[in-house]
């Protein structure tokens, strides 16, 4: 894609990137996007930075120090350090300097060091750009970690030719993380309050807010979710605010790296399948029936949940539902780690239930296992921006059952709810142990018809969730900011 000088420069700059560094979904977009954006026939030029974390050091990378320069700050100017590496064939830039040295984690929890390092980096990244005269078209900045980029870009852009032409567009993964206790960090390397801005007087000094009031361009990553951040119920005490800027607000799917999650040549399962041999899943229940020290009857519905345990994902909503549910033959497998009221509870869950067992770590294979043997993936979370879960279960022939809300609503086809011949899924709206045990019960019902079931597994193993799509509703938002 060429503009009047040349290919499309994109900087793309985010906290997280798989496969170097991957704590959520965040990781899974910055890792995947920027290789689709450059696979595409018209592919821009997009460049990722990336804080040089000292768990990357600890990989053997090859590098090549590109930059050294100065960042101002008031306890004086920090050194940075800038490396280039190539991921996935994207030009990667890994940002180094005290800040980011400092913390082993790649969050540390405490938002003021947090807000240091990601201020540092977000600077950085910027001078970098300058230092390399690579002068980008986009500066394409991922949650609150860079919104100091786009904030410093508004201030800058009127008195500064290398950025004058830069425009900037900020993804919202997870709107409630706004990085609040960042205001003294952002202020030590000169990045003012927003006074007598648009912003409520509360958020003048928040990282993510400073973001959604000074980039041109906001998206999130699902339209369900971007309609919903206008709402109290979902808005962080944002959504008069983002009201006002819903003209420049809108949704763009996540994809799915297909590649790896594929249920024909996933080698973490004993057997593997696809939407046509769907009856050789079979064998991959039984084993993970017997893995797990449930009845190894395989006629009984097996559901599963894979989750971080956390309030936004709703895994309270789950122990009461099944109790609930005691009447009907089914078994249940828990996977998750998180918060340690609710991990207790899916113990004691466990050990009250002889069908339910509860696997309380994080466990890649045993998650793909999972996806690849039982019937039923639970999701019913209280806000979901976009959702990868439902996504791989689709993929693996797990049926969804999932509360209405943000991704979940924009992917799964409701059985009752939409058309049943074109249906994925099992939807509940309200988010409450009831409402997800009668739908609980509906799905069990339609379960009993296998022949029916089939029909769900085949629809959501058929669906696109390419990333291949985005990424071209990513490069046409692109194209629409530098034609503003
Ligand atoms: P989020 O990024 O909000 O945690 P997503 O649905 O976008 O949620 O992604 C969650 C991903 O993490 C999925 O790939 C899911 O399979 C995986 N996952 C969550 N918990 C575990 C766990 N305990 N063990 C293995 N994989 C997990």
């Amino acid at each position: 894609m060429e503009n009047m000088l040349g290919k499309l420069k994109v900087l793309f700059l985010s906290a997280e990137a798989s496969p170097l560094v991957k704590i959520g979904g965040l990781g899974d977009v910055a890792g995947s996007l920027p290789s689709e954006l450059r696979s595409l026939a018209d592919s821009p030029d997009v460049r990722v930075a990336l804080p040089f974390y000292p768990t990357i050091k600890k990989s053997k990378l090859a590098l090549t120090p590109t930059a050294s320069f100065e960042i101002a700050h008031t306890s004086g100017p920090l050194i940075c350090e800038a490396f280039e590496t190539f991921i996935n064939g994207v030009t990667t830039y890994l940002i180094d300097g005290p800040p980011i040295a400092a913390d082993q984690a790649v969050y540390s929890g405490d938002n003021f060091r947090d807000g240091t390092k990601f201020c540092f980096f977000s600077l950085a990244a910027m001078e970098l750009c300058r230092a390399l005269k690579w002068q980008p078209d986009i500066l394409h900045a991922h949650d609150w970690h860079a919104s100091p980029a786009v904030y410093n870009l508004r201030l800058i852009r009127t008195r500064d030719d290398f950025y004058q032409n830069t425009k900037s567009l900020l993804t919202v993964h997870n709107l409630p993380y706004l990085g609040q206790g960042a205001d003294d960090a952002l202020l030590a390397f000169g990045l003012p309050r927003a006074h007598l801005s648009a912003l409520p007087d509360w958020a003048e000094h928040i990282p993510l807010a400073l973001g959604l009031l000074s980039a041109d361009k906001i998206n999130t990553v699902s339209p369900g979710y971007a309609a919903e951040m206008l709402t109290p119920e979902f808005g962080a005490h944002l959504e008069d605010f983002l009201t006002s800027r819903e003209g420049d607000l809108l949704g763009i799917l996540n994809g799915l790296d297909l590649d790896s999650w594929n249920p024909e040549t996933d080698s973490s399962l004993p057997v593997n399948y696809f939407s046509g041999t769907l009856e050789n899943r079979q064998e991959n229940k039984k084993l993970l029936l017997e893995e797990l020290g449930l009845s190894p009857d395989v006629d009984i519905p097996l559901l599963a949940m894979i989750n971080r345990m956390d309030h936004q994902k709703g895994v309270d909503l789950v122990p009461p539902a099944l109790e609930t549910l005691t009447d009907l033959n089914w078994q249940a497998i828990i996977l998750g780690t998180g918060d340690k009221d609710l991990e207790e509870t899916a113990r004691q869950l466990d050990l009250d239930h002889s069908r339910i067992r509860s696997v309380l770590k994080y466990d890649g294979a045993l998650a793909r296992r999972i996806y690849g043997g039982s019937d039923l993936i639970l999701i019913p979370s209280r806000y979901e921006p976009c959702g990868l879960t439902q996504m791989i279960g689709m993929r693996y022939g797990c049926v969804p059952l999932a509360r209405a809300t943000g991704g979940l609503k924009d992917t799964i086809v409701d059985y009752h709810l939409g058309e049943p011949k074109k249906s994925t899924g099992f939807l509940f709206k309200e988010a409450s142990p009831p409402a997800l045990a009668d739908t609980l019960r509906r799905s069990l019902d339609i379960y009993k018809d296998q022949r029916r079931w089939r029909g769900l597994q085949r629809r959501g193993m058929k669906m696109d969730f390419s990333w291949e799509k985005s990424a071209r509703q990513y490069l046409k938002l692109y194209l629409e900011l530098i034609k503003a």
